[in-house]
């Protein structure tokens, strides 16, 4: 069996080191132990990270689609707050698991020190 991509695995919330079983037992909580490989990460910490990039790609989409929408449609400002904040909620929320998987996923790879093979 060949290795599973770690960062395709973490995206897909997924263990970096088999590709089975969940990397999370919540919404973000990180399972302590793989269920499937046995693989520990209880010590792995992605800490403001995948924050980071959800702020950058939310803030960036969201941004560009209202001004987009300004200049297109010139609507009134509530129909800004009603379309924009939902939006940036949902997009939000979407990502950060993604980005939490991939981030401890990348860990993972570069064998950073609070995820290495022990
Ligand atoms: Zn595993």
């Amino acid at each position: 069996m060949t290795a599973p991509n770690p960062l395709l695995s973490g995206l897909l919330g997924r263990c970096p080191n088999c590709g089975e079983g969940y990397l999370f037992e919540g919404f973000l909580k990180v399972a302590p132990r793989r269920e499937a490989c046995g693989y520990d990460l209880a010590k792995a910490d992605s800490g403001d990270g995948p924050a980071v990039f959800v702020i950058l790609i939310a803030g960036f989409i969201v941004a560009f689609s209202a001004l987009i929408t300004e200049i297109a449609v010139h609507p009134p400002v509530w129909v800004h707050l009603v379309l924009w904040l939902p939006a940036t909620l949902v997009i939000c929320l979407v990502l950060l698991r993604p980005m939490k998987g991939a981030m401890l996923a990348a860990q993972f790879k570069n064998k950073a020190s609070e995820a290495r093979h022990d």
